[in-house]
C-alpha cells in the first residue's frame, strides 16, 4: 500500500535548485479540486459555507485560494483574526470560534463583524460589558458523556473542555435574546479525525434534534448550525478515505428527517474543516543528509519536529515516499530523525522503507493542516519556507523562510540590557 505524491523526483530536484530543504508545498489544483467537491456536496443547502479552520494552515495565499472557492474563515485568536481581515474577509465571513476568550479578542471580533461563537455562558456577561451583544451570535454546545457512532466510542465530550451544557446552552438563548440578539446558530466539535462517513450525520441528528427543542423551549428559530471540524483524512494508506458525497447526503438526511418536520427547513449549514480541506494537499520535503548504524537504523534528514510536531506529540503515523525508490522494495526498517535534542523527533518510527542513501529526496506526506502551523523554535530551529504548486506547474515562495535575525528580532536592544 502506498500514497502517491503530488511531485515527482524532477520536479522536487528542480524546486530544491531554488528552495533549498526542508519545506512544505501545497498543490493548488487539488486545493480546489476537493473545497468545489464540498461545496458540490452541500448544494442542496442554500446558505451552505465551509469556515476555514485558520489554525490549520495559517497561511495567506491558502486563504486567499479558499476565499476564491467561497469559504471564509473560523478564527480562534487575535492574530487569526487580524490575518483573514488582512486577507479581505468581511462579515460574515469570518466565524470567531474561540475559547477561554481575552475579552480584547471579543471586542476586536464584533469590530470586524466576525460571528461570535460563545463557548461558555459565562461569556455573555464578559461580551455585553466588552462590547454589547450583537446582533447574530452563536453558542456551542458540549453534550458530555462519549460520542459514540453505532457502538464505536469516535470521542469523550464530557473530557473537553469546550462548549455549554443543554440546561446552560437553554439558559444563554434566552438572556441573549432579553440583551437583544436577533440572530443564532449552534455549534459543536464533538470528535476529532474521523475517517467514517456518519461523524457528520451522527453529530448533524443531534444537533438538530437540538434546534428542534430549543424552537420548542424557547421559541427560538436558529439560523444556522455549524458542523465544526473532524471530518479527517486517513493518514495510513490502507484506509479509505471519507466520500463527501455521502457525508453531505447523510447530514441532508437528517435535515430532513429533524429540521424540515420542525419548521426550521430555512438553516444554513456551516462547516469549519481544517484537516479535511488541505492536510493531503501539503508535503513536507527533506532530504536524507545522515544514516547511522547503532542498536537501530537510523537516517538522519534536514527537517525536524519544529516543521512537523504531529509525530512527536501524538505519535501520529505520516506515510513517507523516498522520491524515485516509489518502486523499490521496503526492505530496510528504519527510523526517521530530526535533529532536535528529544529522542521523541523521529517522523518514522521501525518504518519498512526501501535502502535511503544521503541526498536521496523523502516526502512527508499529508502535512498540510496542522503541520507548519504547529512549529515552535526550539533548540533554536527556524521555520521553514512554504512553497505553493500551482495549477499551472510553476511553484511560488508563499512564506520565506525564518532566517537567524528573525529568531533573534524580539531580542534587538536586549542583548546588553544587563
Ligand atoms: C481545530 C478546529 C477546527 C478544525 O478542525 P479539523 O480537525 O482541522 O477539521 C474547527 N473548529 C474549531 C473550533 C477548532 O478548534
Amino acid at each position: 500500500m502506498s500514497k502517491t505524491p503530488f511531485i515527482s523526483k524532477e520536479q522536487a530536484e528542480e524546486i530544491i535548485k531554488k528552495f533549498p530543504t526542508p519545506f512544505h508545498i501545497y498543490d493548488e489544483k487539488g486545493i480546489r479540486e476537493n473545497a468545489r467537491k464540498l461545496y458540490e456536496a452541500f448544494a442542496w443547502n442554500k446558505g451552505f459555507r465551509e469556515y476555514f479552520a485558520v489554525k490549520a494552515t495559517p497561511t495567506p495565499a491558502i486563504l486567499r485560494i479558499l476565499k476564491e472557492e467561497g469559504c471564509g474563515t473560523d478564527c480562534s485568536s487575535m492574530s487569526e483574526l487580524v490575518m483573514s481581515e488582512r486577507c479581505g474577509f468581511r462579515s460574515p465571513e469570518i466565524m470567531f470560534s474561540s475559547n477561554d476568550t481575552p475579552p480584547e479578542e471579543f471586542r476586536y471580533a464584533k469590530e470586524i463583524g466576525a460571528i461570535i461563537n460563545l463557548d461558555d455562558i459565562t461569556h455573555i456577561d464578559v461580551l455585553e460589558k466588552t462590547c454589547g451583544i450583537p446582533e447574530t451570535v452563536c453558542c456551542r454546545y458540549n453534550p458530555g458523556g462519549t460520542f459514540s457512532i453505532s457502538t464505536t466510542i469516535m470521542d469523550n465530550p464530557g473530557d473537553a473542555k469546550y462548549g455549554m451544557t443543554r440546561p446552560q446552552i437553554m439558559e444563554a438563548y434566552k438572556t441573549l435574546r432579553d440583551k437583544g440578539a436577533k440572530k443564532f446558530g449552534l455549534h459543536a466539535f464533538l470528535a476529532s479525525n474521523t475517517v467514517s462517513n456518519e461523524y457528520y450525520p451522527t453529530l448533524a441528528g443531534i444537533l438538530f434534534e437540538l434546534a428542534a427543542d430549543i424552537k420548542k423551549e424557547t421559541g427560538i428559530s436558529l439560523s444556522f448550525i455549524n458542523l465544526s471540524g473532524g471530518v479527517g483524512v486517513p493518514y495510513t494508506p490502507d484506509k479509505e478515505p471519507n466520500d463527501i458525497m455521502v457525508i453531505g447526503e447523510g447530514v441532508r438526511r437528517e435535515f430532513e428527517r429533524v429540521l424540515v418536520p420542525a419548521g426550521l427547513g430555512d438553516i444554513a449549514i456551516f462547516t469549519e474543516l481544517g484537516r479535511y480541506m488541505l492536510a493531503p494537499y501539503g508535503h513536507l520535503v527533506t532530504t536524507a543528509i545522515h544514516e547511522k548504524h547503532i542498536h537501530k537504523e537510523y537516517i538522519g534528514v534536514d527537517a525536524c519536529a519544529v516543521n512537523l510536531m504531529r509525530p512527536a506529540m501524538y505519535g501520529a503515523y505520516h506515510h513517507i515516499t523516498v522520491l524515485g525508490k516509489e518502486n523499490a522494495p521496503c526492505d530496510h526498517t528504519y527510523d526517521i530523525t530530526g535533529s532536535l535534542c528529544e529522542n521523541n523527533d523521529k517522523f518514522a518510527i521501525d518504518r519498512k522503507l526501501p535502502k535511503i542513501d544521503r541526498g536521496d529526496i523523502l516526502v512527508i506526506h499529508d502535512t498540510g493542516a496542522h503541520g507548519f502551523a504547529m512549529g515552535y523554535n526550539y533548540n533554536g530551529k527556524l521555520k521553514s519556507a512554504e512553497l505553493l504548486l500551482r495549477e499551472d506547474g510553476s511553484v511560488v515562495e508563499i512564506r520565506r523562510a525564518e532566517t537567524i535575525e528573525d529568531y533573534f528580532a524580539t531580542l534587538d536592544g536586549y542583548w546588553d540590557v544587563i
